[in-house]
């Protein structure tokens, strides 16, 4: 049984000043770093890491976190130096919701990262490695509004992964109970523009008194811990990982991944739970009419156990999309014994789901050269033939 007592004498504060996991370089070479600005005039950064001359490829975050769930150093081998190992030219996306950005203090809605932040990034990474297509891994929320982008209108995709979610969603009873309180709504009339999953040895008594009352927000007994960043996580979002698929050090390492959510994504988030499919900020059905636009090849990728998006998800867009599209362009997997985030940052993620997603981006990648392939034999033809005239 949980213990209050053992929970708050126990409580593992995590201090910024001091690493108390391991770390390790990251075996790829050092990024270029690339800022650049959407239609709104919001900046947001790309970093490149050329590991051959397969891709581009973009790798998409969630909310609340930043790119560098996809280059943690407290796994063996991250997502980023698996596909840089595998030749492909990875670009890490940082969009207006990364923790990392200024642009995540502000308020922000999934339509803005859809329709505004996607197109700007694509356009980016076309011009800068010289294609005409790109590919994109996304996960949770940036699957989602990767999902809303191509519905309307994003071109210039010849394959996408999506984690855990795209055109629908479903959650446990508990997320559906939090969403009807809306906690956003309520902490917008108060003025707040963010929350956030970050706390650390420097919190005062009214924060740690607050990281206390959250040992009362009911999780299952094996996921319970003494991380008050944990706490904040599950009752911010549900559960977002099973912790038997996580490491000690990536457990410890989680404040470094985790911080502020902006309250205006988060309302739209939650809409959306309640709707159990994509809307957008004003609660109007906007993309999926357009369900003919994502006729191009995509992965579905859910954990077996995730709670905090349940896998029916995912099995209810491929079977809408299948029957309106044909079936031959989507796939699905599902990841027995794991949750959500751990899908990416699971101590054996590099086993169990890499090889999934490494399996699209080398279908839908053969097609994007062919294509490029086959235009540059038609423009040497076509000079040949002026050349020869
Ligand atoms: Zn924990």
């Amino acid at each position: 049984m949980k213990n209050f007592r053992n929970y708050t004498v126990n409580v593992d504060r995590f201090d910024p000043q001091v690493t108390t996991y391991k770390t390790r370089p990251l075996n790829v070479t050092p990024p270029t770093t690339h800022f650049f600005n959407t239609s709104d005039d919001v900046q947001l950064r790309l970093k490149r890491y050329k590991g051959g001359t397969k891709g581009p490829v973009i790798l998409s975050h969630c909310t609340g976190v930043s790119s560098l769930m996809f280059a943690i150093d407290t796994i063996d081998v991250n997502l980023l130096e698996y596909l840089y190992n595998e030749g492909y030219d990875v670009w890490l996306l940082d969009y207006r919701l990364s923790i990392e950005l200024p642009a995540s203090q502000q308020l922000s809605t999934m339509d803005d990262v859809a329709t505004k932040d996607y197109p700007a990034a694509v356009q980016t990474v076309c011009e800068l490695a010289g294609v005409e297509k790109v590919q994109i891994v996304a996960h949770g929320v940036g699957a989602s509004t990767l999902t809303m982008a191509l519905l309307s209108g994003l071109e210039n995709v010849s394959g996408a992964v999506c984690s855990q979610v795209s055109t629908h969603l479903y959650s446990v009873g508990i997320n559906e109970f939090k969403a009807k309180l809306n906690a956003p709504t309520i902490l917008r009339a108060l003025g707040k523009k963010t929350m956030t999953s970050y706390t650390d040895i420097n919190a005062n008594f009214l924060t740690r008194a607050y990281d206390a009352s959250l040992f009362f927000v009911p999780v299952p007994e094996h996921e319970t811990c003494n991380s008050p960043v944990c706490h904040r996580i599950s009752t911010i979002f549900g559960e977002l990982y099973e912790h038997s698929q996580l490491n000690e050090d990536t457990h410890a390492a989680l404040p470094r991944m985790f911080g502020r959510v902006n309250l205006s994504a988060m309302k739209q988030l939650t809409a959306i739970l309640l709707n159990n499919k994509l809307i957008d900020a004003n609660g109007d059905d906007t993309y999926l009419p357009h369900i003919d636009r994502l006729k191009l090849p995509m992965l579905f990728i859910s954990g077996g156990n995730n709670d905090c998006v349940l896998s029916k998800s995912t099995q209810e867009t491929i079977e809408m999309l299948a029957d309106a599209n044909g079936a031959e362009f989507y796939k699905r997997q599902e990841i027995g014994n794991y949750g959500h985030i751990d899908c990416i940052i699971g101590k054996d993620a590099a086993r169990d789901v890499y090889p999934f997603i490494l399996d699209l981006l080398e279908s839908s990648q053969i097609q994007a050269v062919t294509k490029k392939e086959s235009e540059k034999v038609k423009v040497d033809v076509a000079i040949d033939v002026k050349e020869t005239a």
